[in-house]
Formats: structure tokens, sequence, C-alpha cells
């Protein structure tokens, strides 16, 4: 078979679905085609992150200069969430901020100093005692020293923000297709994908296939490190609990937040098992038990409350900063994966895809952000 669209986007999380959107809004005919395997967006937690997360700064420490100068990146993509919100939505957000907890005097000064480094990228960022919590967050457990309170943050309903985006995306006539894609490339002035039961012929490709975007850019003179990393998820049922933030700790991996029907979303960065892509990733019991015994531990009032749902996920790993632009010797293609907390990321990086698509004004300089930086 053989397929002609104006634009074929390759991957339909958060980033293909918005980034159809856009381009469908120019006009143009636009195919999404996904794989149908795991999708980062359909298992995230609908944290809205800004302030850089103790859990990446310790695992990948090579790659936190290149969070760190991303931090304005992260700054508008709350922003760009307000405006999805307020067209597409109400997808349950709520910007009441982060809180990162101290539990040791350690965890304090650990706090302080990367609060310091996050003011000077204008991040609303600040400091807050034992005394200044109890009077946003009372429902800490005793042990709490302080916290780190990032305004800029919040949190979402990831299915119904899916969900509506989908609705839009149809709506524009974008089509969507199931295909493994296995190579991308050039040809006769037209941008070519491969799939298992398709090829695809477009005037652009925008390659948003988040851990599987690595392996199709290697012909084309990239070596972009994608990795597909196996995170755990809980939800618990509704309780009473009123936990206004979204919350994080200074040395644990933990997001804690309760969506607006009283369930409280647990999860962070605890591993799940990697089945190679070959069945969705496995539940770890240790990580089930050690995420919601540190959740308990941090917010005791919900200890007692029954987890109704467990699940994995892909996320997707590259080198701290996001990758948007064209493929230099491809120009035709062009890459869109978002860096770490690729949810919070994921609609302005489309929308930045999008404009090397649609010739529109750039939302934000993609320049430090091209896949250039992979060239071998
Ligand atoms: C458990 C978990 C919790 C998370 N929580 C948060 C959070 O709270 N906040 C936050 O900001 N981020 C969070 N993330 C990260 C976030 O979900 C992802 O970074 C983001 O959703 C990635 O969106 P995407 O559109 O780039 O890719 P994805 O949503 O991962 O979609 C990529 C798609 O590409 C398709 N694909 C791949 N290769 C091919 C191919 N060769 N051919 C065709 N299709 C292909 C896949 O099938 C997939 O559907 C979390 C991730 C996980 C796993």
């Amino acid at each position: 078979m053989a397929t002609k669209t104006d634009v074929l986007v390759v991957g339909g999380g958060i980033v293909g679905q918005v980034a159809a959107i856009e381009i469908a809004s120019s006009g143009a005919s636009t195919i999404v085609v996904d794989a149908g395997r795991d999708s980062g967006s359909t298992a995230n937690a609908g944290s809205l992150h800004v302030q850089m997360q103790s859990r990446f700064m310790r695992l990948y420490p090579d790659q936190v200069p290149a969070l760190e100068a991303s931090l304005p990146l992260y700054c508008a993509a709350v922003r760009e969430w307000d405006h999805l919100d307020k067209k597409y939505g109400p997808f349950g957000m709520v910007r009441n901020g982060g809180l990162m907890l101290a539990e040791t005097v350690d965890q304090m000064e650990f706090l302080k100093a990367k609060a310091e480094r996050e003011h000077r990228a204008n991040v609303d960022v600040e400091i807050l005692d034992r005394d200044a919590l109890d009077e946003i967050a009372p429902w800490l457990g005793p042990q709490i020293i302080g916290a780190e309170l990032c305004r800029n943050e919040g949190k979402l309903d990831p299915l119904a923000a899916n969900l509506r985006l989908r609705e839009e995306a149809s709506r524009l006539g974008v089509q969507f297709a199931q295909d493994q894609i296995t190579s991308i490339d050039e040809r006769n002035g037209m941008a070519v994908a491969v799939g298992s039961t398709d090829t695809w012929h477009a005037d652009r490709i925008v390659l948003a296939a988040a851990w599987g975007t690595g392996s199709l850019l290697s012909d084309l003179g990239l070596a972009m490190p994608t990795k597909p990393e196996p995170l755990h998820m809980n939800i618990t049922e509704p309780c009473a609990a009123h936990i206004g933030h979204l919350v994080q700790h200074a040395d644990r991996s933990i997001t804690l937040k309760q969506l607006s029907g009283g369930q409280v979303v647990i999860g962070g960065g605890w591993p799940a098992d990697d089945r190679r892509m070959a069945r969705v990733p496995g539940v770890r019991c240790t990580s089930l038990v050690g995420n919601v015994a540190l959740a308990a531990r941090l917010v005791p009032s919900i200890g007692k409350v029954r987890v109704l749902r467990t699940w994995a996920g892909i996320n997707t790993t590259i080198d701290g900063a996001s990758t948007v632009g064209p493929v230099p010797n491809a120009k035709r293609i062009i890459v869109a994966v978002p860096g770490d907390a690729g949810y919070t990321l994921g609609p302005l990086v489309a929308k930045m895809a999008a404009s090397f698509v649609t010739g529109s004004d750039q939302p934000f300089d993609a320049g430090a952000f091209s896949p250039a930086r992979f060239a071998f």
C-alpha cells in the first residue's frame, strides 16, 4: 500500500496529538500513525512540573545542566497548558503550586541551593519552614521540617485531556492509523515513512515517537539516545484528604497529588519491569509497596486509603533537554521529543515542531533544542 498526505505525524501521544491539531488547523491534510504500543501519555500522572526534580538530579547528574538550561521552557510549557485548558478543557487543571519536602537539615540545604539556581532562571520558588507549611499544607506528616514551594506547578487529569484533544483532532479532520514505522527518509522531494503495513508519502513528517525516535534517525546521520524507562503508578479510592498541591520529596522518588474526584495519584519514578516492548511493562510489587508506604509517611491521613489500581508505562529519557526541529540532512522530517516531564512539555514542544511545518511564529525559540546536536 502507499498513502499520501500533506503531513504525517509518527506517534500519537500528547506531542503527536497537539502537533496534529496545530497542523490540521492550518488546512493541511494530516495523518497520525502510531504503532499502538506503550505511550507515556496514556500512562502518566498528570503532574505539571517546573522545578528540577530531585529524582532526575540523583539519577542523571550529567544531564542536569541541560535540564537547568531548559527551565524557561518549563515555565512557558505550563502557560501553554493554561491556554489549552481554556481552549479545549476543562482538564481538571489546578495550579496551586508544587511542594518538594525536606525531612532533614541536609535536604533543606539541598532545596535552598536548588531554589537559588531556579530563582535565577525566573522560576517562582520560595523556601518554607514548618510554620509556613502548616498555613498551606497542614496535612503533612510531623517529621517534615520544610519545603521548596514552586508556584508555577500544578496538576491535571491526563485522561480527560487526552480524550478532549483526540476529539478536537478528529473534528479538524485528522486521521488516525495504526502502523509500526520501520524507517524514514527523503525521496524525490517527499518525506517517506515505511511501515509494517503501508508506505507513507508526505510533504513533511513530524517524528513524535518518544522512545521509538532514536532508531528511526540512525540512517539520517543522527545518534539520538532515546531510551525507554518503565515506571510505576498507583491511584487510590476517593478520600477527604484535601491535598491542594503537587507533592515531591527532596531525596526520595515520589509525586503525589489529589484529583478533583478525591483520588490520590501516587508515582514519581519507581521502576517497572521492562518487557522489551513486546508487552506493556510489568508492575513490581516492591515499587507498589515502597511507593505507597512513602506516600503514607508524608501524608499520614491517606495511610488507610485503599489503592484501587496500579499500572506501569514507558517514559523516555534523552540527554536532559527536549529535541525539536528539522533533521539537518533531511529537512522535511521534524523531530519533536520532549525532555524530562514530557507531558508538561508536550503541548509546547508540539507547537514548536508544528511551526516548522506551517511557517507560523515559533512559540518558543527552538534554537537550543535542535536535533543537530546528535549529528555524527
Ligand atoms: C508512569 C509515568 C508517569 C509519568 N508522569 C508524568 C507526569 O506526571 N508529568 C509529566 O510531565 N510527565 C510524566 N511522564 C512522562 C510523560 O508521560 C511522557 O514524557 C510524555 O507523555 C511523552 O509524550 P510523547 O507524545 O512524546 O510520547 P508518548 O506518549 O510516549 O507516545 C509515543 C508514541 O509513539 C509511538 N511509536 C513509537 N515508535 C513508533 C514507531 N516506530 N512507529 C509508530 N509509532 C511509534 C508509540 O506507540 C507511542 O504511542 C510520565 C511517564 C510515565 C511512564
